[in-house]
């Protein structure tokens, strides 16, 4: 097994996200302008007192399409988790089934946290997000599982997390 070594890319960490948990903000969200109750015309979440969650929609919830369902058809993802180095290649399978369950579990009590694709190209895997603390569990809960090197780059007014791990 090779050793880490430290990258030559030009890829710079930004702010550790652990300050992400201040910034609720996605400009997806515009709370403001959704009726509540709403129910998304596209994965039948419910938007209701405040937040969106995977309830019956009350009968008189009128229609509005969830933050997640607009940026999988605008293909356009808050998260992005790029995954590289040999180990992953030889467990691509696990390392997918891992990004995969916690998606499921992070989902079932945030409906906005999806995975949006999952992509090989090359050498590299990319997994794409609705949300950008599922980018941020799966870039954790990889090295927590596996090690290897993680690192992260936070645009604020983008709300765009990029993760990038390597093992
Ligand atoms: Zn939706």
């Amino acid at each position: 097994m090779k050793a880490a070594q430290p990258s030559a890319s030009t890829f710079q960490p930004g702010r550790h996200p652990g300050a992400l948990d201040e910034l609720s903000h996605d400009p997806y969200h515009e709370r403001d302008k959704l009726p509540d109750p709403a129910v998304c015309s596209d994965c039948g979440a419910v938007y209701h007192q405040g937040r969106w969650q995977w309830i019956t929609p009350p009968v008189h919830a009128l229609q509005a399409k969830c933050a997640a369902c607009r940026r999988i058809h605008e293909k356009l993802p808050a998260g992005y988790v790029s995954i590289e180095g040999e180990f992953s290649r030889e467990h691509r399978d696990e390392v997918i089934s891992l990004a995969r369950n916690l998606e499921a579990r992070e989902k079932e009590a945030h409906p906005l946290q999806r995975i949006m694709t999952i992509e090989e190209q090359g050498d590299q895997l990319t997994i794409t997000t609705t949300g950008i603390h599922l980018a941020q569990y799966i870039g954790e809960s990889l090295q927590d599982a596996y090690k290897g090197e993680l690192e992260f780059q936070y645009n604020k007014e983008k709300y765009l997390l990029r993760v990038h791990w390597r093992r």
